[in-house]
Parts: structure tokens; C-alpha cells; sequence
């Protein structure tokens, strides 16, 4: 009777292979027929059958999004929030039973805006939302006062003469575009980065940007500016979107006066850190597939969508593996990274302090919490067939397989750089830039079945990953 069984089971095992090694054999014989994808074996399938239902099921990842964004709240890099969020975030991965957890602790420039106030004073007088960009310096005791001047984006600034700027306060009107992969993002985000040094070249007194968003609210956006990578002392903030509509037909109208008044606190050496758990793996422990998120946020809303989305889904993920029968054989290793909002400083600690380490592939959740649409990887050819299986657990879930061109995220970037395989789970974004870095990035925006959706990728990809000995670079 055992025999039997047996027996049977061995065949159930043989055809569940034979089946799943189909489309190699028909490549050959029809040239249209999709590329092959590397095999997993039953059991695998059996696992990653259930980790996909069990995701879709869980309540996990919305729980630990809804507890950090309500105990916790907005967490300034290097702030006393910042410093709860680690010591929360210890607590919350002891209580999923992760093991290895710890802080990795390093120290960043420090930058909060106590004052951040702009309005019109002529020809008329109106008040204006703004947020001052992180690193922007204070303007003068009691703020400045000078006439605006417009351009429609950066490379206008660049062309002016100095004479039509000095003196003056640059307004960059320059518009966001709406896409699903967020790629207007970069191109909107460099007039963040560069208007207060160009702006400073030319003698002006302070720069003001549209905010990079996709909205049409009264929030401003906020983000990083100069001050880390080039050095402006130039004040600087975001404008609302309808406050730089007002921007805009008052400038059409005529000379505009504007008041602007910031108030930094800046320091240096304020403490961060990177929070670290593990699930260590059966067979190969010190082979490591690393799934980041970052636990800082700007400060004016709760960092729901960016990034205790993230957060959640990561440890949500790693979760669901944790409460398999068997741990994978690899270690699944979860980064929450202090400070990216202001340089990426705790993806840039973590390289640093792992250059060493056998990392396998790397990715990071910082997109909000959109439904993952497309996978992307960034594997050596010879790994294709590798990211083809994984994309083929991920296809029930509605996710399509995108090129080999992945980014990873900003606090994977560096392993990157190095080397290390990453992939993206790409999430619709197209709503994202709507809230993003602003006072409305609350926990109502996330959606918790898009949430479930998220955790059910990332755990398919993280075990299939984690349990296999898959390599995606190139075979020496
Ligand atoms: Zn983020």
C-alpha cells in the first residue's frame, strides 16, 4: 500500500516536471513560442501556490503600515521620530520572529525647515503654500523680498543673462508629465536639485520651483535640493501647483513681488541607522537575497504611500516565508533604511558596511503601494531564463515581464553600482506623484487589496529567489 503511494506520488512529481519543462521543448519546434523559463521543482510550486494565496489573504502588511504611520508618524532623517521608527521597527520585526535584528547606526547632515512661509505682496496680496527643499539654507532674519522672475524650466534659466536675474527671485514653472512608471519623475526632479546653484551663479536671492507632483492641490512637495550634492547656499522651496498657477498669470501681468521667509535648522552628525532582520537560510546562510525599504520620511505628511508601504510590504513578504515549513535555502535578508530622503545615506551605509557580503540579488519597495504591474531585472544574459521563471509565478497576478534595465531603488543603488543583481517590481505609479513628499501622503491612500497584491509578489519573488541556487550574474 505504501509502495504504492509512492509510486504514485513519484509519478505525480515526474509529470508536474515534465509539464513544466514544456515550453523549452516547443521552442524548438515553433519559433514563436514564448523563451524558456529555468524549471522549479514541484514542491516549490506547491510553496510559492501557497504563499501567493496566503498573500492574497493577509492583513500583515496593512497592519504594520497602519501601527507605524499612527505610533510613529512622520520620521525626518536624523530626528527623534526618526530614532522611534528604529526602535519600533526592532520591535515590530522581533514580534514577526525575524532573527538577527539590530541597528546599524551611522551619522548625516541634519536638516528641518522651523519656518517656511512665501506670499505676494504686489500688486496684490495673497498667501502661498510652500515647502522649503531640504538643505535650503534660511534667508535673512525676517525673510527677503524681491521680484520674481519666470522661466518655463530649467534650461530657460540657464540661458538668461545674469541681468535678468540678479537681484531677483527665480520662479522654475516647469510641469510635471503623469506617467505609470513614474519616469517623469527624474527629468521634473533636476530643477529640485540644480535651480539654487544656477540661480545663485546669476545673482539671484532665492529660488522658488513648481512642486514635483502630478496635482492639482494646495500641497507643497517636498524634497531634497543642493545642499548635499552641490553646495548652494541659495534659500530654496517648492511652490503648490495652484500657487504657481497664481505664480504664472501674475508674471504674465507684470512685475510681481514676493516675500519668502525660511528658517533651517541645520546640524551635522545627527544619528540614523539602518534596521537589519534576518531570515537565515537552511543551506547556504551566507548567500543573502536583500529586500530594502527606507523607515524615513519627509515630514509634513505620515510617510504612508513613501515609504511605510514599503516597509510593509517587505516585511509582509518576508513574513509569509518565515512561516513556511522549511526555511529557503538562501538568507532573506530585510534592510529598512534610515535617511534616504535626504542622499540616500543608509543605502550608501549599507554598501559600505556589506561590500563584503554574498549578495544575491537586491531589490527595494519604494513606490508607493500601487499594484505591481510589471517585473523588470537586471541580470547577466545567461540568467534570462532564471527571471523568466520567476516571472512566470508572478503572471497570475497580473504582472507582465518588462526588459533587463532594472534600477533596484535609490538605497540599492550602490550595490547596484557594484554589481549586484537587482530587479523591480514595478508598481503603478500613475497616482503616486499626486501625493508624494506632501501633507496628504496619508494611510487612506494606500489600498489595501493593491497592499495584498504587493506582498503576494514580493514573496514569490523573495522565496524563489532565496530557495534555489540560482546565480544572476554572469558564470565565470
Ligand atoms: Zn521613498
Amino acid at each position: 500500500m505504501r509502495n504504492l503511494a509512492l509510486a504514485l506520488a513519484a509519478l505525480a512529481l515526474a509529470s508536474t516536471a515534465s509539464a513544466q519543462q514544456q515550453p523549452a521543448t516547443s521552442v524548438a519546434v515553433n519559433p514563436q513560442a514564448p523563451p524558456a523559463a529555468a524549471p522549479i521543482s514541484a514542491e516549490q510550486q506547491r510553496t510559492v501556490d501557497r504563499l501567493r494565496a496566503a498573500a492574497l489573504e493577509s492583513d500583515l502588511a496593512w497592519n504594520i503600515v497602519e501601527d507605524l504611520v499612527t505610533e510613529v508618524g512622520p520620521r525626518l532623517a536624523g530626528s527623534e521620530a526618526e530614532a522611534r521608527a528604529r526602535v519600533w521597527a526592532e520591535a515590530m520585526l522581533r514580534e514577526n520572529r525575524f532573527t538577527n535584528i539590530r541597528t546599524e547606526a551611522f551619522t548625516i547632515p541634519y536638516w528641518d525647515a522651523v519656518r517656511e512661509e512665501a506670499s505676494v505682496v504686489a500688486p496684490t496680496q495673497q498667501h502661498m503654500v510652500i515647502a522649503a527643499l531640504g538643505g535650503s539654507p534660511s534667508t535673512p532674519a525676517g525673510g527677503l523680498e524681491a521680484e520674481i522672475v519666470r522661466f518655463p524650466d530649467m534650461a530657460a534659466l540657464e540661458a538668461a543673462p545674469a541681468s535678468a536675474v540678479q537681484g531677483r527671485i527665480v520662479f522654475i514653472d516647469e510641469r510635471m508629465q503623469r506617467t505609470q512608471d513614474g519616469s517623469g519623475y527624474g527629468a521634473a526632479v533636476a530643477k529640485r536639485g540644480r535651480c539654487a546653484p544656477v540661480a545663485q551663479a546669476k545673482g539671484a536671492l532665492a529660488c522658488l520651483v513648481r512642486s514635483v507632483g502630478t496635482d492639482p492641490h494646495r500641497f507643497a512637495h517636498q524634497g531634497g535640493s543642493s545642499r548635499q550634492s552641490q553646495g548652494a547656499s541659495l534659500p530654496a522651496a517648492a511652490v503648490s501647483p495652484a500657487d504657481a498657477d497664481l505664480l504664472a498669470r501674475l508674471a504674465a501681468r507684470g512685475p510681481t513681488r514676493v516675500r519668502l521667509n525660511i528658517e533651517a535648522d541645520i546640524r551635522e552628525n545627527a544619528p540614523s541607522g539602518n534596521v537589519i532582520a534576518e531570515i537565515r537560510g537552511r543551506e547556504r546562510p551566507q548567500e543573502v537575497v536583500l529586500l530594502a525599504a527606507h523607515l524615513d520620511s519627509w515630514d509634513m505628511g505620515q510617510g504612508a504611500i513613501d515609504d511605510g508601504a514599503g516597509v510593509a510590504i517587505v516585511t509582509a513578504a518576508a513574513r509569509l516565508i518565515r512561516d513556511l515549513p522549511h526555511r529557503p535555502r538562501r538568507t532573506i535578508r530585510i534592510l529598512l533604511a534610515g535617511a534616504e530622503e535626504n542622499g540616500v545615506h543608509g543605502g550608501a551605509a549599507y554598501a559600505r558596511a556589506h561590500a563584503d557580503d554574498t549578495h544575491i540579488v537586491a531589490a527595494e519597495s519604494d513606490f508607493g503601494a500601487g499594484r505591481i504591474y510589471r517585473f523588470r531585472t537586471r541580470f547577466a544574459d545567461s540568467a534570462a531564463p532564471y527571471g523568466r521563471a520567476i516571472h512566470r509565478q508572478l503572471a497570475p497576478l497580473g504582472i507582465i515581464l518588462g526588459d533587463n534595465s532594472a534600477s533596484g531603488g535609490a538605497d540599492v543603488g550602490d550595490l547596484r553600482t557594484a554589481g549586484v543583481p537587482v530587479v523591480d517590481l514595478g508598481q503603478d505609479g500613475l497616482d503616486y506623484f499626486d501625493y508624494h513628499h506632501t501633507a496628504d501622503d496619508t494611510l487612506d491612500k494606500i489600498d489595501p487589496e493593491a497592499l495584498r497584491q504587493n506582498v503576494a509578489a514580493w514573496a514569490v519573488f523573495a522565496y524563489l529567489a532565496a530557495d534555489s541556487d540560482w546565480s544572476f550574474r554572469a558564470s565565470e
